[in-house]
């Protein structure tokens, strides 16, 4: 079942999210509507915050990306990140490397705005798959980015947090008018507007 993707301006975008202790059916179905949510909006993650549900879980997919480089090791083995897709992280804790780059960035539940961000090039993540199996990942590239950008989300951080004061300010009316338009209830996805980032890649 694809969900409505919750916008800018709602709450629950900014709340902390609770561990999961117990892999249950109602995650299961959560995680299974949050892949197809991800997929439909043509998006390369999707954190749980972003449909409603403040929990450490994230899916993400960075298989349809060409052009943006991602590494990936599974448990130590090199692994394919295309076939690894889509990637089902529950209470993930992430451990960044020192080097950082900038790259450009934008947000499901921000559909008009996109941003240059630094970020870590790669990233360690140990986490649970659904099958309650304690994963180890080291995701570099494209993979880091959206890895770190979605973790972000599970602790109430959007990625206008981590822009440049400069560029935040550039937007600040018009990310005050996107929490007005929220808050009243009249905020809509304009699916052509969608730019080529983080999220969003098609
Ligand atoms: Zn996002």
């Amino acid at each position: 079942m694809i969900l409505p993707i919750l916008q800018y301006g709602n709450p629950i975008l900014r709340a902390k999210g609770k561990r999961i202790d117990e892999i249950d059916d109602r995650i299961r179905e959560l995680v299974a509507n949050m892949i197809e949510t991800m997929h439909a909006a043509h998006g390369v993650g999707l954190a749980a915050q972003q449909i409603g549900e403040a929990l450490q879980l994230t899916v993400l997919d960075i298989s349809a990306v060409e052009d943006r480089p991602s590494t990936l090791k599974l448990d130590g083995k090199d692994a394919d990140p295309k076939s690894a897709m889509p990637l089902v992280l529950v209470n993930p804790e992430i451990e960044l490397d020192g080097e950082t780059e900038i790259g450009i960035e934008g947000c499901l539940s921000f559909p008009e705005i996109t941003g240059d961000i630094e970020r870590a090039h790669s990233v360690m993540v140990r986490a649970q798959n659904l099958e309650g199996e304690t994963i180890q990942i080291e995701a570099g590239g494209f993979l880091a980015r959206a890895i770190q950008h979605e973790h972000d989300h599970l602790n109430g951080i959007l990625f206008i947090d981590r822009m440049r004061s400069a560029a935040k300010a550039a937007l600040s009316s018009r990310l005050r008018r996107m929490q007005k338009e929220v808050r009243r209830g009249r905020r809509i996805l304009p699916e052509e507007e969608r730019p080529f980032v983080t999220e969003t890649t098609l």
